[in-house]
């Protein structure tokens, strides 16, 4: 029978490791920590009784990824909901803007910079399904749908700063630095308007869900999907050289490129090591769960109705925070992003007491502490908040590199995401996935986020390097028909266009 040996139990090794045993193949798969889920896993990190998620909280591509499309995880316990205001952005003096599921809603509320958000968000948004599809995969490929994937490109190839100019309210300005600093870099890089123009357009398409229960929900759903498709997991298994798993067909690694290195350097050829000893690390979160009394008071009304709160003031201002971390330097006032998922999942709260979790980005190892640079983001838009703390933990750089060695000196995204990275990943061919030059037989493959289509809790890296691997393995490359024919109950059987989820007060985008 055909093996796979998965090393790291992330949403992209349970993916892939789901997909290979979906197309047959007999995985094992090693995970360091005693609990799987990597990147995306909840526990009680304040006062008992709150769920905090100890990374991953915002889903953008939750619905919109080909894999949960294809795999049935609701039948294994993941459910999603949905806040009423998808992401917001609060400013001085109770002012502020937020992104409704409906882009024609959204624009309303930005004055004279109605017109320019619907023409802009408009074209993507409403094209989503199939631009998801597109930027959900390796960059190098040949488009399904050029069309609607030229529509994100002529936006998505300018750096963010030249999207803010096209706006002249400081409200849709600010709106935009909120999601454009996902990306996690200078604001006059090119492509940098990339990953904003994609998550806003899936808010406005697909909203941004909330898994129930924190989002452990998510990666235990597929482990127990896993378990019934007859995979196993050794959790507390560190592995420091593949050399002691045997030789599995198939080597799958959901790591970060040093990480690779380390223990598989010696199956690999220079080449590879050679690329893999390149790669850069990009800036690191720090991160600080609350627990608080009554939820935070924000001035600015639509965040207290907010999944997702960009914290930051004005574009110029996150413009600035966000060049300082590229350099290297801790800015005074940096950008955070604050998740408030009770309102959705009233659940992961204690009576009146709520989780929120928060990060700041911070320049790669930084060693100081961020917990009052955030506190005072958050008191800055919300006075009184400090008032309401009933328990603080905070995470720096060290502690979560300790906690998953992917996270490089807190660098959660797996890598810089530089145009370069971003493309090809750490591999040594025009394959991102694979490692090794062998394709028959015992073949190496990464699929964490250092492959495309890179960070997110959306399992879509293991998913395609599993394909990657499946079709080396001579195996049916139209996967779906495999694990249809091979599983029944938990999967699929194949992989329709997402169909967008009712949004729960606004009508849909166009
Ligand atoms: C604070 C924080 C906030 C984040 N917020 C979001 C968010 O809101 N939305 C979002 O989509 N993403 C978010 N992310 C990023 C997201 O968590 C990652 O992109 C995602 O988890 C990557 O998945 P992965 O499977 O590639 O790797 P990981 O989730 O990093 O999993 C890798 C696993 O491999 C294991 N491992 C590594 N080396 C070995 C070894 N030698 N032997 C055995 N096991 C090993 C690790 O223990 C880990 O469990 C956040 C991350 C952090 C840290």
């Amino acid at each position: 029978m055909t093996t796979a040996a998965v090393i790291g139990s992330g949403p992209n090794g349970l993916a892939a490791a789901i997909t290979l045993a979906a197309a047959g193949v007999s995985v094992t798969v090693y995970e360091a920590a005693d609990r799987v889920g990597g990147g995306a896993r909840s526990a009680e990190l304040t006062l008992p009784g709150l769920i905090h998620d100890e990374c991953s909280s915002h889903h953008p591509f939750g619905l919109a990824a080909e894999f949960s499309r294809t795999f049935d995880l609701a039948a294994h316990g993941l459910e999603w909901a949905f806040t009423e205001v998808e992401f917001s952005h609060p400013l001085d003096g109770g002012r502020g803007a937020a992104a409704l599921r409906s882009v024609v809603e959204t624009s309303r509320t930005l004055g004279s910079d109605a017109r320019t958000y619907r023409r802009f968000f408009s074209p993507v948004a409403s094209r989503m399904p199939t631009v998801a599809d597109e930027v959900l995969q390796s960059l190098i490929h040949i488009p399904r749908h050029p069309f609607h994937l030229a529509t994100l490109g002529m936006r998505a190839s300018l750096p963010a700063a030249a999207i803010a100019r096209l706006f002249r309210t400081e409200e849709a300005k600010a709106l935009w630095s909120g999601v454009a600093a996902h990306t996690f870099g200078p604001f006059d890089m090119p492509l940098s308007a990339a990953i904003g123009t994609s998550l806003a357009s899936a808010a406005h398409y697909f909203g941004w869900p909330v898994a129930v229960g924190g989002s452990g929900a998510i990666t235990e759903a597929m482990a127990s999907l896993l378990d019934h498709l007859g995979g196993r997991i050794e959790t507390g298994r560190r592995i420091h050289d593949v050399r002691d798993l045997g030789s599995p067909n198939v080597l799958m690694l959901d790591t970060g490129p040093a990480e690779v290195k380390r223990i598989a350097g010696t199956k690999l050829g220079g080449w590879a090591r050679t690329t893999l000893g390149r790669w850069r690390n990009g800036p690191a979160a720090f991160k600080v769960a609350l627990a608080v009394e009554g939820g935070i008071p924000w001035s600015h009304e639509a965040s207290r109705r907010s999944g997702t709160v960009h914290l930051g003031g004005t574009y110029a201002e996150v413009a600035a925070a966000e060049k300082d971390v590229a350099k290297g330097r801790m800015p005074e006032r940096p950008y955070a992003l604050l998740a408030q998922q009770h309102l959705a999942d009233p659940g992961r709260g204690r009576g009146s007491i709520v989780p929120i979790d928060v990060y700041a980005h911070v320049p790669q190892g930084f060693d100081g502490d961020a917990t009052e640079a955030i506190l005072a983001q958050i008191e800055r838009f919300a006075p009184g908040t400090r008032d309401q703390i009933l328990g603080v933990t905070p995470r720096g750089t060290s502690q979560i590199e300790a906690l998953n060695a992917n996270f490089v000196g807190g660098d959660i995204l797996t890598g810089r995401k530089d145009p370069l990275q971003l493309v090809f990943g750490p591999s040594p061919g025009f394959d991102p996935y694979r490692l090794s030059a062998r394709r028959d037989d015992g073949g190496i493959y990464l699929c964490s986020a250092a492959v495309p289509p890179g960070p997110g809790a959306h399992g879509m890296c293991g998913f395609l390097a599993a394909r990657r691997a499946i079709a080396d393995l001579g195996g049916n490359a139209a996967l779906a028909d495999s694990v249809g024919a091979g599983t029944g109950a938990g999967a699929r059987g194949g992989a329709s266009a997402p169909a967008a989820p009712p949004a729960s007060s606004n009508a849909l985008s166009e």
